[in-house]
């Protein structure tokens, strides 16, 4: 049976292709900067988000981690959304390891932040208060798009008010699909971009953060002392390399997906979906509480497998085929009219 995995895009395996690429990679030892894949790969991701220069990390998390240790010091604070990534889903790492605190807001419906309320968070420079630093945004947030006017706004407003501006662009490049844009018309508003290589654009491991020529510099000290030098890394480098080659635009056909699975479980009586969040890859949808473990147990008999936090999360990606996508619909209306 053919397993349809939609509780991630993290979940996809390198194609032969990539594997190809790997296994021909150039490499050198990377802590000496002698790794030539590595550094294309930095080239390249530069390039992409706009910004002057990149680094080559182990995950997203630690990519955040960096822009957070280089932006801010110790008794400094960022500002970040209450379910964003970087303040909710990292174990605290800023403060743990920077002793940086954050300052969590409320996200508005559609993933931004109110730069009215961000406003008012900012401490004054009064020796009782951590000095706020910087604000961080994600793009997507839970598969929503932020306009390219509002980030505008949130950098013109960053720079009036002397605070840095980072992207935690895990799905930076849905986003830039998704609003038709390059991914530098995004990444060139903010002082760092943190994208994935490893979720949606189909990389087994990695992810890049990029800013300007002196950040990358602090980012490189950090990323030493957070154990994230890696020596012959070209080997994962250049399945990074094919998957920003080969792997963005068709970021597309996970978004065609992903409405048209809305469009389907709207259709059953007993789900409820807001096409209206279906924005790029990620479908959430409201299942009455008693039949949420049931239907997922379902789905997992057939192959389907799909997250449940509160709300079912289905996410398309690569591995997943639009007849997959049939599959699942089927397979959830056979559950509710049985
Ligand atoms: C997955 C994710 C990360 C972290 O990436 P890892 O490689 O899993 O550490 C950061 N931010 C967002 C928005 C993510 O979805």
């Amino acid at each position: 049976m053919r397993i349809i995995d939609l509780r991630s895009d993290t979940v996809t395996r390198p194609s032969e292709a990539m594997r190809r690429v790997m296994a021909a990679a150039e490499v050198g030892d990377d802590v000496y900067g002698e790794d030539p894949t590595v550094n294309r790969l930095q080239e390249v991701g530069a390039e992409l988000t706009g910004q002057q220069a990149a680094l080559f990390v182990p995950s997203g998390t630690q990519s955040n981690l960096l822009a957070l240790l280089s932006h801010c010091r110790r008794g400094d604070e960022y500002i970040v959304g209450q379910q964003a990534h970087c303040y909710r889903y990292e174990g605290g790492g800023g403060a743990v390891f920077g002793s940086i605190q954050p300052q969590p807001i409320d996200h508005c419906a559609d993933g931004s932040l109110d730069l009215e309320q961000v406003a008012r968070m900012i401490k004054p420079d009064d020796h009782h208060f951590a000095r706020t630093r910087l604000l961080c945004l994600e793009n997507t947030h839970h598969g929503k798009v932020l306009s390219l006017d509002y980030q505008r706004r949130t950098a013109d407003f960053c720079r009036d008010r002397g605070l840095k501006l980072h992207l935690d662009g895990a799905r930076l490049a849905n986003a830039a699909v998704a609003g038709g844009h390059a991914p530098a018309a995004i990444g060139q508003l903010y002082d760092s971009v943190s994208l994935c290589l490893s979720k949606g654009l189909g990389a087994p491991v990695g992810s890049l953060l990029c800013g300007s020529r002196d950040f990358i510099a602090e980012a490189h000290r950090w990323r030493k002392v957070c154990g994230g030098g890696m020596r012959q890394a070209g080997i994962l480098a250049a399945a990074g390399l094919f998957a920003l080659e080969h792997h963005v635009e068709r970021l597309a056909e996970d978004h065609v997906n992903a409405r048209r699975l809305a469009e389907g479980l709207g259709e059953i009586a007993a789900l409820r979906v807001d096409p209206a969040t279906v924005q790029s890859n990620m479908v959430f949808v409201d299942c009455p509480a008693e039949r949420q473990q049931p239907l997922m147990e379902h789905l997992r008999e057939q192959g389907i497998l799909v997250g449940g936090y509160g709300q079912l999360r289905f996410v398309t990606h690569l591995d997943v085929l639009p007849a997959d996508i049939e599959r699942v619909i089927t397979a959830c209306r056979r559950f509710f009219s049985s």
